[in-house]
């Protein structure tokens, strides 16, 4: 794409906004709603982000960058974003295909009675006891207990649920990755079947890209698609710049490119009203493809004799002009990397850098929404 040349200090509005993922849109919202006017500069051509959503040529609802399932505890973020949709009521559950079975991911105590039928009852006794019934624990704490028989179940897991899938989606071993990511998916000592236990969780009606047709809907708000706000900071003046993407490319990757891990995504389109028994199916044993979705069990959307998957392969981030970085890799090293960038970004007291690129996190989209509301409020 063309980079247009585009200076903040020319422009009507005092607040300027890089990207209108769900950080960009999110403050953007919150910000006209406060009086202030806010022009949001989107490079792709259509808003949303990664939770861009539209209909395939099938009819069916896909989510172009990959699935995104909504949940969140955050009462204040679910009200603000009930604002936008109305939500199908959807309960996300996950099974692991391991040979011709369908495992309960996270592992729970119907996996446990699945996989382990001749001694389940005495090891479940012993999962309790360690633990408590309803805790969870995370793959790399049941490890290294000392205790045969939780051994026993931790080394099942370990092989069957989290070695292959990691090793697949961040060509890394479970134990050489952030402990948070692992984390996201603990063994439940639980008969809930849920992928996520939050409060609320569901699927906004009508789609992700509705929702964010109706935040950035405001008198307040000025929408350009298809301009790159890279170069804002030149002669950016006495503006507010709220940044949302890259924050090395922000700098000219004066400090070298971040690192990232991308996903190559492959869809199909089948013939048949139901593809597969789960909205999600992760391939933790086998294959090159980390899970397959299927859009219209997530999205509740009736579209008879016709069905869209969407097959996830996990690749290194090298070539930013075909590929997205959707995952930072978190280690102590890009930390030290990523502080240098904020070092400079500190220099700009009128620039906040915020969302997974700006901030270099994982980020779901409910935490990205509070985290947009409060710098939203601390701006004022
Ligand atoms: P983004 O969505 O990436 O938006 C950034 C926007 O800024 C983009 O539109 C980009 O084009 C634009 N931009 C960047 N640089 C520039 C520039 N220089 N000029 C102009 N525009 C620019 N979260 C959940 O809660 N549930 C899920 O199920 C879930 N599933 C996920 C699945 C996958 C495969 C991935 C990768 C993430 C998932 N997430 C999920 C996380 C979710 O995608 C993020 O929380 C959300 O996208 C963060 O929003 P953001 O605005 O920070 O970033
Ligand atoms: N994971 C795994 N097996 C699974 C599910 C998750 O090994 O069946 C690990 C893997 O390392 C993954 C992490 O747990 O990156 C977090 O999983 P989550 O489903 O939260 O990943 P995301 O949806 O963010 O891709």
């Amino acid at each position: 794409m063309e980079k247009i040349r585009f200076y903040a200090e020319d422009q009507p509005e005092d607040v300027i906004i890089v990207g209108a993922g769900f950080a960009g849109a999110v403050c953007a919202r919150r910000l006209a709603e406060k009086g202030r006017r806010v022009l949001v500069l989107e490079r792709r051509d259509h808003i949303g982000g990664n939770a861009y959503d539209t209909m395939d040529a099938s009819g069916v609802l896909v989510h172009v960058y990959g699935p995104h399932i909504y949940h969140t505890n955050d009462e204040g973020v679910h009200a603000f974003l009930s604002r936008f949709t109305d939500w199908y009521d959807y309960s996300h559950e996950v099974v692991a295909k391991i040979g011709d079975r369908e495992m309960p991911v996270p592992f729970n105590l119907h996996s446990l009675r699945m996989m382990f039928p001749e001694d389940a009852a005495r090891l479940e006794e012993k999962l309790v006891a360690a633990f408590g019934r309803g805790t969870k624990v995370p793959i790399l704490e049941l490890r290294g207990t000392g205790d045969p028989d939780l051994e026993k179940i931790a080394d099942y897991v370990y092989e069957n649920v989290f070695l292959h899938y990691t090793m697949k989606q961040w060509g890394k071993r479970p134990e050489e990755i952030d402990p948070a990511t692992t984390g996201r998916v603990p063994v439940s000592v639980s008969e809930d079947d849920r992928y996520f236990t939050d409060t609320f969780q569901g699927m906004p009606k009508e789609g992700y890209t509705r929702l964010f047709e109706r935040m950035l809907d405001h008198k307040n708000i000025r929408l350009l698609l298809g301009v790159d706000g890279t170069q804002i900071l030149e002669r950016m003046g006495d503006k507010t710049v709220i940044y949302t993407g890259p924050i090395d490319e922000l700098f000219g990757e004066c400090y070298g490119a971040l690192a990232y891990r991308s996903l190559d995504f492959v869809f199909e389109t089948h013939a048949t009203d139901s593809y597969q028994s789960h909205a999600v199916i992760n391939y933790t044993v086998s294959e090159d493809y980390t899970r397959i979705t299927e859009f219209k069990k997530l999205t509740g959307q009736k579209v008879p004799g016709v069905t869209s998957i969407i097959k996830e392969y996990p690749r290194p981030y090298t070539d930013p002009a075909t590929q997205i970085p959707y995952y930072a890799i978190i280690n102590d090293e890009n930390l030290k990397q990523y502080g240098r960038y904020v070092a400079l970004a500190q220099k700009y007291p009128g620039l906040h850098l915020l969302g997974r690129l700006a901030e270099y996190k994982y980020y779901n989209m409910d935490a990205i929404t509070r985290r947009a509301l409060d710098l939203a409020d601390e701006i004022g």
